[in-house]
């Protein structure tokens, strides 16, 4: 019997999830943006941190806002 099962996660859309991120790691428990507990599916990493939300909507937009900041540090201040 060969069984080869292997969990690879098909390629996602845009909006993946992040399997290498696991939420026994996630440092925090609520979403900061309803208070609701985390999930799973709606991590991701600051500043070396695993951080959590209720879902990926919530994920997304820290993601977004993240850019944001990071696109302003590299903008050259006088
Ligand atoms: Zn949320």
């Amino acid at each position: 019997m060969s069984d080869k099962h292997h969990d690879y996660t098909p390629s996602m859309p845009e909006s993946a999830s992040r399997p290498d991120l696991d939420i026994a790691d996630c440092i925090n428990e609520t979403c900061p943006w309803s208070g609701k507990p985390v999930q799973a599916d709606s991590l991701t990493e600051y500043d070396g941190n695993v951080v959590g939300f209720c879902n990926p909507g919530c994920r997304d937009q820290f993601e977004t806002a993240i850019r944001h900041f990071e696109e302003a540090k590299d903008q050259p201040t006088e």
